[in-house]
């Protein structure tokens, strides 16, 4: 049996029909740029997170870097993030001059730990940003306490989180600012690239217009120096349509994870994601561990099923951000879990067979493992 990592061939033949007139009516309208149907996914998707504004721009990167921008984070500022996250989340402080300083993760939930916050916060810290690794938040309650009594503004990564509720409220409406992607693969995806920065702020939301649009008031004047990053109309009519399915979407890839848990949970060496009470998961990742991983990946491999390592080495180890002169053992968690983690086959309309597929090779693979 072949197990795609992802395979969106489903969802595309159920909103097939209903995005191609809406299709065609901006083919020709020729609106292309934030036409109505940009406007309308924007009042929806605010609506969606529980926020009262959201501001669709080129990708979720964009997003970060331009709601940094729009809470004037700035050269000589710090902000805080988790080391285990996808780039992204640090490039966005590196373009504006900001300085990317990391707190390691929880053991369990492999997001931000807030007990390791306070003694990151120095007289230069401006903002924090908490990723929802996977799909399900970070301790918000206690991040924004922190972040309260010290002042600082809190940016959430909701890059992989779309619809996950904390404590009954939906992520993007948990912090200061939240950032999505719209990347395709992501739990919301669209035809090509897209992000929206959604805040219930008025100044952020009035930043940000204008700083993804080339920081215009009028239309040829020009209040401060902005960027072009706006999200296409056409890729507003396929998420509209996405959007209202999503939360049936999310439903179906949890009741996967329920079956993978089950079938996983209490097999030695294998640790399966852990679910805080307070919180849902819309597991856009289905993220395991497993001490011989490398073993693993090669052999699920082999019986043609699709793996990824999300992530394997931690932000503050990569050449890129060589500069900070971080070494191995600064973060330990995330370090250790970077070693660890596997990704395994996780989309909606991913088959029990498909699943059982996987759990049953893995089971196989563990019992049987070489070379620990
Ligand atoms: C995907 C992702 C991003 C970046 O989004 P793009 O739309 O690809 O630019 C940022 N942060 C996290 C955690 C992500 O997973």
């Amino acid at each position: 049996m072949d197990v795609p990592f992802v395979d969106f061939s489903e969802q595309y033949q159920i909103i097939k029909d209903e995005i191609e007139p809406g299709l065609n009516k901006v083919f020709e309208a020729g609106n292309f740029i934030l036409g109505q149907e940009e406007k309308d996914f924007e009042a929806s998707f605010a609506k969606y997170c529980d926020a009262k504004y959201a501001v669709g721009v080129n990708s979720g990167t964009d997003a970060l870097y331009l709601a940094l921008a729009a809470l004037d984070i700035k050269e000589g500022d710090e902000v805080i993030l988790p080391p285990y996250t996808f780039i992204a989340t640090a490039l966005c402080i590196s373009y504006g001059g900001a300085k990317p300083v990391f707190v390691d993760i929880e053991p369990d939930t492999y997001n931000l730990d807030p007990k390791k916050l306070k003694q990151a916060i120095t007289s230069k810290t401006k903002a924090i940003i908490p990723v929802h690794i996977y799909g399900q938040a970070a301790n918000m309650q206690e991040i924004c306490a922190i972040a309260k009594e010290h002042k600082l503004k809190v940016i959430e990564d909701a890059a992989q989180a779309h619809g996950a509720r904390y404590q009954g409220r939906r992520v993007g409406s948990l912090g200061d600012v939240a950032c999505f992607s719209f990347y395709p693969t992501k739990a919301l995806g669209a035809f090509g690239d897209g992000g929206m920065i959604v805040t219930s702020d008025e100044t952020i939301y009035k930043n940000s217009l204008m700083l993804r649009d080339y920081g215009r008031e009028g239309r040829y004047e020009h209040k401060i120096k902005g960027y072009n990053s706006r999200l296409d109309t056409v890729q507003a009519v396929i998420l509209s349509a996405k959007l209202k399915r999503l939360d049936q979407w999310n439903q179906m890839r949890a009741g996967m994870a329920d079956v993978y848990r089950q079938e996983l949970a209490a097999v030695a060496d294998i640790v399966t994601p852990v679910l805080k009470s307070d919180r849902t998961h819309v597991y856009q990742t289905y993220a395991i561990r497993t001490k011989n991983r490398d073993h693993v990946v090669d052999a699920l491999k082999e019986k043609r099923i699709g793996v990824l390592i999300h992530y394997p080495i931690p932000l503050h180890l990569q050449q890129a951000y060589q500069e900070l002169g971080h070494k191995t053992g600064d973060f330990p968690v995330s370090e250790q879990v970077a070693s660890e983690i596997l990704s395994l086959p996780m989309f909606p309309h991913i088959t029990k067979e498909q699943v059982q597929y996987v759990c049953d090779s893995l089971k196989m693979i563990v019992s049987s493992k070489v070379g620990v």
